[in-house]
């Protein structure tokens, strides 16, 4: 059980091959949108199609939900994907992911499903402004969304979506999801691991940050066991329910002391690449452990530690590597507005000291490209 295929080349293919490596796992990537590896993590890990590619690996996973159906049905009937392709297209279609939620009553925004523009006036009637409306498929990085906060907007956001709708090619066919704006404290999620005799083990709860819709900072430090408790409690029934192998990400919006779920992802998630420093056994190792079937490690937090996510830049300064313990992860990606590059992270051993530390890093790093870093580094304090 030592190689393994991931669908999709991108930066978490390539930080599980770093994970992986240690291990003795032979990782090799495959762009699923060209059938082709085009960015192989090392050149020798050259697969010439997704067949050569099935047939040579032990295992298969997949680094993100988007993926053709087709692709997903050849994989799974080699035996070897994991996690199912069940759970990744339930991660790639809100519609799917808002059924397992209300089929394990977990707890979630209210919601309406468009297609039309019957279903538009009906959403508007049902939920009540501010909406979201979000594309059924494709959506990341807060792509793909519409906010309406005044009735007076509602025609030309509906011209715009049902434009949207007309020129979609998806295989599947595309709709829109409304949802009730939640007024929420904050943003966290919760990065857990299910191995394939049901034995799970959950991360502590991060605080995410976003800035136009894109995660910015996480931070993971000690947390309230009750919220903890909440956020293990969902983990737990969402992924028996999937029967899901590896690791998954659940997105939540606090409210008070109450958790609702925003959304899944069934892989590594960019939330948890704090854990690369910040625990004890990295998500991104625990997921290829998952999927070896070899024991989960632990999840527990060493230290305070937090995540920033370097966007649309391909350099900063050296200075940030002479701030104690912080590290830096390029994707080896061609620079592109909006596009997740790198990231930083950065440990305190204590909360004040992760603070100072991204205080410091607020004062190095640019302020056009990390525009809140620098409040979020202040409010920190
Ligand atoms: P990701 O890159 O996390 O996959 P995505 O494109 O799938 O992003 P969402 O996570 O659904 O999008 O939304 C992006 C952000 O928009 C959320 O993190 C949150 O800040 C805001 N948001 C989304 N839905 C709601 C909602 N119902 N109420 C309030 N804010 C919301
Ligand atoms: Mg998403
Ligand atoms: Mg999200």
């Amino acid at each position: 059980m030592n190689k393994i295929l991931i669908l999709g080349a991108g930066q978490l293919a390539r930080m599980m091959e770093l994970a992986g490596t240690p291990l003795n796992l032979d990782i090799k990537a495959l762009d699923v949108s060209s059938n082709k590896v085009v960015q192989p993590l090392s050149p020798e890990n050259i697969y010439g199609d997704l067949e050569a590619g099935i047939k040579n690996a032990d295992v298969i996973t997949a680094e993100f939900e988007h993926i053709a159906h087709d692709i997903l049905a050849e994989c799974e009937q080699s035996g070897k994907l994991y996690p199912t392709s069940n759970a990744i297209k339930i991660g790639g279609d809100r519609r799917l992911e808002k059924a397992l939620l209300e089929s394990c009553n977990a707890a979630n925004a209210k919601h309406y499903f468009v297609n039309a523009k019957i279903d538009f006036d009906k959403a508007i009637e049902h939920l009540s402004l501010p909406i979201i409306f979000k594309t059924a498929l494709e959506g990341y990085d807060g792509k793909g969304q519409w906010r309406l906060k005044s009735a007076a907007d509602a025609e030309v956001i509906w011209q715009d979506m049902a434009n949207f709708l007309a020129a979609s090619k998806t295989t599947v066919k595309q709709g829109i999801v409304a949802e009730q704006m939640v007024p929420f404290d904050r943003e966290v999620s919760l990065v857990g691991v299910r191995r394939v005799n049901g034995d799970v083990a959950v991360y502590p709860l991060t605080e995410n940050h976003h800035t136009n819709g894109i995660l910015s900072v996480s931070v993971a430090a000690p947390v309230n066991e009750q919220l903890q408790q909440q956020a293990s409690t969902v983990f737990k029934a969402l992924s028996d329910e999937l029967d899901y192998v590896g690791v998954m990400a659940i997105e939540f919006f606090q409210v008070g002391d109450q958790l609702l779920v925003n959304e899944i992802a069934p892989r590594v998630h960019n939330s948890g690449h704090w854990t690369q420093q910040g625990a004890d056994t990295c998500q991104f190792e625990n997921h290829l452990r998952a999927i070896c079937d070899l024991p989960l490690g632990s999840t527990a937090l060493i230290r305070p530690t937090a995540m920033v996510n370097i966007i649309g830049e391909d350099t900063v300064s050296n200075e940030v590597l002479a701030i104690p313990s912080a590290t830096i992860h390029w994707y080896n990606k061609g620079k592109r507005v909006g596009r997740k590059m790198g990231h930083i992270n950065v440990s305190g051993e204590s909360e004040l000291q992760l603070a100072q530390r991204l205080q410091h890093l607020a004062d190095i790093l640019c302020k056009e490209a990390f525009p809140d870093l620098n409040d979020f580094a202040k409010n920190y304090l």
